[in-house]
Protein backbone atom coordinates (compact mmCIF):
# COMPACT_ATOMS: atom_id res chain seq x y z
CA UNK A 1 0.00 0.00 0.00
CA UNK A 2 1.24 3.35 -0.85
CA UNK A 3 2.00 5.80 2.02
CA UNK A 4 -0.29 8.40 2.02
CA UNK A 5 2.01 11.18 2.09
CA UNK A 6 3.26 9.87 -0.88
CA UNK A 7 0.27 10.00 -2.93
CA UNK A 8 0.51 12.17 -5.83
CA UNK A 9 -2.75 14.48 -4.67
CA UNK A 10 -3.14 17.92 -6.82
CA UNK A 11 -5.94 19.71 -4.82
CA UNK A 12 -5.58 23.12 -6.52
CA UNK A 13 -5.94 24.63 -9.87
CA UNK A 14 -7.60 26.51 -12.42
CA UNK A 15 -10.16 26.09 -15.59
CA UNK A 16 -11.85 28.58 -17.96
CA UNK A 17 -14.45 28.40 -15.62
CA UNK A 18 -12.70 30.83 -13.52
CA UNK A 19 -9.13 32.08 -14.66
CA UNK A 20 -7.15 28.95 -15.77
CA UNK A 21 -6.73 28.61 -20.04
CA UNK A 22 -7.98 25.20 -19.95
CA UNK A 23 -11.55 23.66 -19.93
CA UNK A 24 -12.29 21.51 -17.12
CA UNK A 25 -11.98 18.15 -19.24
CA UNK A 26 -8.56 19.46 -20.27
CA UNK A 27 -7.14 20.30 -17.08
CA UNK A 28 -7.91 16.84 -15.72
CA UNK A 29 -6.61 15.00 -18.96
CA UNK A 30 -2.93 17.31 -17.85
CA UNK A 31 -3.28 16.34 -14.53
CA UNK A 32 -3.75 12.47 -15.41
CA UNK A 33 -1.09 12.71 -17.66
CA UNK A 34 1.09 14.44 -14.70
CA UNK A 35 0.43 10.92 -12.88
CA UNK A 36 -1.95 12.97 -10.15
CA UNK A 37 -3.95 10.02 -8.47
CA UNK A 38 -6.37 12.23 -6.44
CA UNK A 39 -7.24 15.35 -8.10
CA UNK A 40 -9.82 17.99 -7.25
CA UNK A 41 -10.45 21.33 -9.43
CA UNK A 42 -10.87 24.63 -7.28
CA UNK A 43 -11.90 27.22 -9.63
CA UNK A 44 -12.49 30.56 -7.97
CA UNK A 45 -16.10 31.51 -6.30
CA UNK A 46 -17.34 28.80 -8.69
CA UNK A 47 -18.21 25.28 -8.94
CA UNK A 48 -19.90 25.26 -12.48
CA UNK A 49 -17.34 22.81 -13.61
CA UNK A 50 -17.37 20.38 -11.22
CA UNK A 51 -20.37 18.00 -12.71
CA UNK A 52 -17.59 17.92 -16.09
CA UNK A 53 -14.61 17.72 -13.88
CA UNK A 54 -15.53 14.49 -11.59
CA UNK A 55 -17.11 12.80 -15.15
CA UNK A 56 -13.68 13.83 -17.25
CA UNK A 57 -11.57 12.70 -14.06
CA UNK A 58 -13.67 9.42 -13.77
CA UNK A 59 -13.30 8.37 -17.58
CA UNK A 60 -9.50 8.54 -17.13
CA UNK A 61 -9.59 6.90 -13.85
CA UNK A 62 -8.69 9.30 -11.23
CA UNK A 63 -10.28 9.52 -8.05
CA UNK A 64 -11.43 13.03 -7.59
CA UNK A 65 -12.50 15.45 -4.96
CA UNK A 66 -14.95 18.41 -5.05
CA UNK A 67 -13.19 21.89 -4.84
CA UNK A 68 -13.55 25.57 -5.07
CA UNK A 69 -11.64 28.46 -3.82
CA UNK A 70 -13.13 31.22 -2.24
CA UNK A 71 -12.38 34.67 -2.19
CA UNK A 72 -12.46 36.26 1.43
CA UNK A 73 -12.18 39.64 3.05
CA UNK A 74 -9.93 39.68 6.56
CA UNK A 75 -8.22 42.47 8.22
CA UNK A 76 -8.69 44.45 5.16
CA UNK A 77 -6.90 41.93 3.11
CA UNK A 78 -7.98 39.50 0.07
CA UNK A 79 -7.61 35.96 1.55
CA UNK A 80 -8.45 32.29 -0.31
CA UNK A 81 -10.01 29.71 1.32
CA UNK A 82 -10.15 26.34 -0.36
CA UNK A 83 -13.16 24.38 0.13
CA UNK A 84 -13.02 20.48 -1.02
CA UNK A 85 -14.93 17.08 -0.82
CA UNK A 86 -19.04 19.31 -0.23
CA UNK A 87 -21.65 18.43 -2.24
CA UNK A 88 -21.68 19.73 -5.68
CA UNK A 89 -25.28 20.50 -5.89
CA UNK A 90 -26.11 21.95 -2.40
CA UNK A 91 -27.87 24.95 -2.63
CA UNK A 92 -26.69 27.25 0.01
CA UNK A 93 -22.88 26.62 -1.07
CA UNK A 94 -24.28 27.78 -4.23
CA UNK A 95 -25.98 30.76 -3.29
CA UNK A 96 -22.97 31.87 -1.65
CA UNK A 97 -20.96 31.86 -4.00
CA UNK A 98 -22.97 33.36 -6.64
CA UNK A 99 -23.23 36.20 -4.15
CA UNK A 100 -19.19 36.57 -3.63
CA UNK A 101 -19.15 36.37 -7.67
CA UNK A 102 -21.85 39.35 -7.74
CA UNK A 103 -19.67 41.62 -7.63
CA UNK A 104 -17.24 41.11 -10.14
CA UNK A 105 -19.01 42.78 -13.09
CA UNK A 106 -18.66 46.10 -11.61
CA UNK A 107 -15.21 45.92 -10.49
CA UNK A 108 -13.75 45.14 -13.56
CA UNK A 109 -15.37 48.33 -15.06
CA UNK A 110 -13.98 50.21 -12.23
CA UNK A 111 -10.60 48.77 -12.99
CA UNK A 112 -10.76 49.60 -16.20
CA UNK A 113 -11.70 53.28 -16.03
CA UNK A 114 -8.53 53.37 -13.22
CA UNK A 115 -6.32 51.79 -16.07
CA UNK A 116 -7.57 54.34 -18.26
CA UNK A 117 -6.42 57.27 -16.02
CA UNK A 118 -3.02 55.78 -16.60
CA UNK A 119 -3.42 55.87 -20.58
CA UNK A 120 -4.42 52.10 -20.89
CA UNK A 121 -7.74 52.23 -23.12
CA UNK A 122 -10.27 49.37 -23.67
CA UNK A 123 -8.94 47.61 -20.82
CA UNK A 124 -12.48 46.03 -20.00
CA UNK A 125 -13.29 44.58 -23.71
CA UNK A 126 -9.84 43.48 -23.85
CA UNK A 127 -9.72 41.55 -20.81
CA UNK A 128 -13.67 40.08 -21.85
CA UNK A 129 -11.70 38.11 -24.41
CA UNK A 130 -10.44 35.80 -22.14
CA UNK A 131 -13.09 35.31 -19.87
CA UNK A 132 -14.58 31.75 -20.14
CA UNK A 133 -17.62 32.52 -17.67
CA UNK A 134 -19.17 36.48 -17.79
CA UNK A 135 -19.81 35.82 -14.51
CA UNK A 136 -15.60 35.35 -13.67
CA UNK A 137 -13.97 38.52 -14.90
CA UNK A 138 -10.71 37.88 -12.73
CA UNK A 139 -7.35 40.64 -12.44
CA UNK A 140 -5.87 37.31 -14.46
CA UNK A 141 -7.61 38.28 -17.74
CA UNK A 142 -7.11 42.13 -17.63
CA UNK A 143 -3.18 40.79 -17.26
CA UNK A 144 -3.71 38.89 -19.98
CA UNK A 145 -4.62 41.37 -22.44
CA UNK A 146 -2.11 44.04 -21.00
CA UNK A 147 0.08 41.63 -22.12
CA UNK A 148 -1.38 41.37 -25.70
CA UNK A 149 -1.51 44.95 -25.73
CA UNK A 150 2.47 45.19 -25.23
CA UNK A 151 2.00 46.62 -22.06
CA UNK A 152 3.95 44.51 -20.01
CA UNK A 153 5.94 40.83 -20.75
CA UNK A 154 4.12 39.06 -18.96
CA UNK A 155 1.07 38.36 -16.43
CA UNK A 156 3.33 38.75 -13.30
CA UNK A 157 4.83 42.15 -14.35
CA UNK A 158 0.90 42.86 -14.94
CA UNK A 159 0.43 42.21 -11.18
CA UNK A 160 3.86 43.60 -10.02
CA UNK A 161 3.33 47.16 -12.13
CA UNK A 162 -0.87 47.65 -12.52
CA UNK A 163 -2.98 45.03 -10.43
CA UNK A 164 -1.38 44.15 -6.96
CA UNK A 165 -3.22 46.67 -4.07
CA UNK A 166 -1.87 50.06 -4.35
CA UNK A 167 -1.05 49.60 -8.07
CA UNK A 168 -2.89 51.74 -10.66
CA UNK A 169 -5.48 49.08 -11.87
CA UNK A 170 -6.03 47.91 -7.91
CA UNK A 171 -9.59 48.46 -6.99
CA UNK A 172 -10.37 47.42 -3.13
CA UNK A 173 -13.37 44.85 -3.61
CA UNK A 174 -15.19 43.37 0.17
CA UNK A 175 -15.28 39.92 -0.96
CA UNK A 176 -17.20 37.17 1.61
CA UNK A 177 -16.87 36.90 5.21
CA UNK A 178 -14.59 34.43 6.75
CA UNK A 179 -16.82 33.11 8.87
CA UNK A 180 -19.49 32.72 5.93
CA UNK A 181 -16.98 31.13 3.54
CA UNK A 182 -16.57 28.72 6.17
CA UNK A 183 -20.09 28.36 7.16
CA UNK A 184 -20.92 27.29 2.85
CA UNK A 185 -18.27 25.30 3.05
CA UNK A 186 -19.09 22.98 5.66
CA UNK A 187 -22.92 23.47 5.64
CA UNK A 188 -22.26 21.29 2.01
CA UNK A 189 -20.46 18.53 4.05
CA UNK A 190 -16.96 19.60 3.13
CA UNK A 191 -13.65 20.29 4.55
CA UNK A 192 -11.73 24.02 4.92
CA UNK A 193 -8.24 24.77 3.99
CA UNK A 194 -6.40 27.87 4.61
CA UNK A 195 -5.06 28.24 0.69
CA UNK A 196 -0.95 29.51 0.39
CA UNK A 197 -1.03 31.22 3.61
CA UNK A 198 2.63 32.23 2.75
CA UNK A 199 0.40 35.01 0.04
CA UNK A 200 -0.62 37.24 2.01
CA UNK A 201 2.22 39.20 3.59
CA UNK A 202 0.49 39.05 7.19
CA UNK A 203 2.45 40.38 10.26
CA UNK A 204 3.30 37.05 12.91
CA UNK A 205 0.14 38.51 15.02
CA UNK A 206 -2.20 38.83 12.16
CA UNK A 207 -1.24 35.33 11.13
CA UNK A 208 -2.13 34.29 14.20
CA UNK A 209 -5.24 36.03 14.37
CA UNK A 210 -6.33 34.46 10.98
CA UNK A 211 -5.34 30.66 12.00
CA UNK A 212 -7.21 31.14 15.24
CA UNK A 213 -10.37 32.64 13.55
CA UNK A 214 -10.17 30.00 11.15
CA UNK A 215 -9.82 27.11 13.75
CA UNK A 216 -12.79 28.75 15.81
CA UNK A 217 -15.19 28.91 12.69
CA UNK A 218 -14.85 24.75 12.50
CA UNK A 219 -11.55 25.37 9.93
CA UNK A 220 -9.28 22.12 9.30
CA UNK A 221 -6.36 21.98 6.88
CA UNK A 222 -4.12 24.29 5.54
CA UNK A 223 -1.77 24.72 2.08
CA UNK A 224 1.81 23.46 3.05
CA UNK A 225 3.44 22.36 -0.45
CA UNK A 226 2.15 25.04 -2.84
CA UNK A 227 3.05 26.01 -6.39
CA UNK A 228 2.52 29.51 -4.49
CA UNK A 229 4.96 29.03 -1.60
CA UNK A 230 8.32 29.18 -2.56
CA UNK A 231 10.16 26.10 -1.39
CA UNK A 232 11.70 27.39 1.73
CA UNK A 233 7.79 28.47 2.86
CA UNK A 234 6.72 24.57 3.04
CA UNK A 235 8.91 24.16 6.72
CA UNK A 236 7.12 27.01 8.34
CA UNK A 237 3.75 25.99 7.59
CA UNK A 238 3.80 22.37 7.76
CA UNK A 239 5.02 23.58 11.43
CA UNK A 240 2.28 25.98 12.05
CA UNK A 241 0.03 22.94 10.61
CA UNK A 242 1.33 20.98 13.56
CA UNK A 243 1.34 23.96 15.81
CA UNK A 244 -2.46 24.47 15.21
CA UNK A 245 -4.02 20.84 14.77
CA UNK A 246 -4.38 21.60 11.00
CA UNK A 247 -4.50 18.54 8.04
CA UNK A 248 -2.22 19.49 5.28
CA UNK A 249 -3.33 20.29 1.72
CA UNK A 250 -1.27 20.47 -1.41
CA UNK A 251 -1.69 21.56 -4.89
CA UNK A 252 0.02 23.19 -7.92
CA UNK A 253 -2.47 25.98 -8.49
CA UNK A 254 -1.97 25.96 -11.71
CA UNK A 255 -3.51 28.06 -14.25
CA UNK A 256 -2.24 27.43 -17.89
CA UNK A 257 0.38 25.60 -19.78
CA UNK A 258 1.97 29.19 -21.02
CA UNK A 259 1.61 30.74 -17.54
CA UNK A 260 2.43 28.54 -14.31
CA UNK A 261 5.78 27.85 -13.42
CA UNK A 262 4.42 24.94 -11.49
CA UNK A 263 2.57 21.89 -13.12
CA UNK A 264 -0.18 19.90 -12.33
CA UNK A 265 1.24 16.98 -9.93
CA UNK A 266 5.05 18.21 -9.97
CA UNK A 267 5.36 19.31 -6.46
CA UNK A 268 7.69 17.64 -3.94
CA UNK A 269 5.43 15.12 -1.39
CA UNK A 270 4.19 16.39 1.74
CA UNK A 271 6.39 16.11 4.56
CA UNK A 272 6.17 12.48 6.22
CA UNK A 273 5.15 14.28 10.12
CA UNK A 274 2.09 15.56 8.35
CA UNK A 275 -1.38 14.40 8.20
CA UNK A 276 -2.69 14.86 4.70
CA UNK A 277 -5.62 16.12 4.21
CA UNK A 278 -7.00 13.14 2.45
CA UNK A 279 -7.22 11.27 5.34
CA UNK A 280 -10.35 13.35 6.46
CA UNK A 281 -11.31 12.89 3.25
CA UNK A 282 -11.40 9.44 2.46
CA UNK A 283 -15.36 8.83 2.46
CA UNK A 284 -15.89 11.75 -0.09
CA UNK A 285 -13.27 10.50 -2.47
CA UNK A 286 -15.11 10.05 -6.20
CA UNK A 287 -13.72 6.89 -6.96
CA UNK A 288 -13.68 5.34 -10.71
P1 LIG B 1 -9.07 38.31 -8.57
O1 LIG B 1 -9.80 37.18 -7.88
O2 LIG B 1 -9.82 38.86 -9.74
O3 LIG B 1 -8.63 39.38 -7.61
O4 LIG B 1 -7.75 37.69 -9.20
C1 LIG B 1 -6.86 36.98 -8.40
C2 LIG B 1 -5.98 36.08 -9.28
O5 LIG B 1 -4.96 36.83 -9.86
C3 LIG B 1 -5.27 35.00 -8.49
O6 LIG B 1 -6.09 33.88 -8.32
C4 LIG B 1 -4.11 34.67 -9.40
O7 LIG B 1 -4.52 33.77 -10.40
C5 LIG B 1 -3.80 35.99 -10.04
N1 LIG B 1 -2.65 36.67 -9.41
C6 LIG B 1 -2.64 37.34 -8.22
N2 LIG B 1 -1.42 37.85 -7.99
C7 LIG B 1 -0.64 37.49 -9.03
C8 LIG B 1 0.74 37.70 -9.40
N3 LIG B 1 1.54 38.42 -8.61
N4 LIG B 1 1.18 37.18 -10.57
C9 LIG B 1 0.36 36.47 -11.37
N5 LIG B 1 -0.93 36.23 -11.09
C10 LIG B 1 -1.42 36.72 -9.93
MN1 LIG C 1 -6.34 32.59 -10.06
MN1 LIG D 1 -5.47 31.75 -4.55
MN1 LIG E 1 -5.81 29.28 -6.92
Amino acid sequence: MIEANELNADLHCHSDVSDGTLTPEGVAARAHANGVQLWSLTDHDEIGGQHRARRAALELGMPFLSGVEISVTFLGKTVHIVGLGFDIDDAGLRQGLAATRGGRGQRAREMAQALAEVGIEGAYEGALKYVGNPELVSRTHFARYLVEAGVCANTPEVFRHYLADGKPGFVPHRWAALGDALRWIKGAGGMAVIAHPGRYGFSPIEEHAFFTEFKEHGGEGVEVVTGSHRPEEYGKYADMALEYGLYASRGSDFHSPDESHTDLGTLPRLPAKLIPAWELLAERVHTP
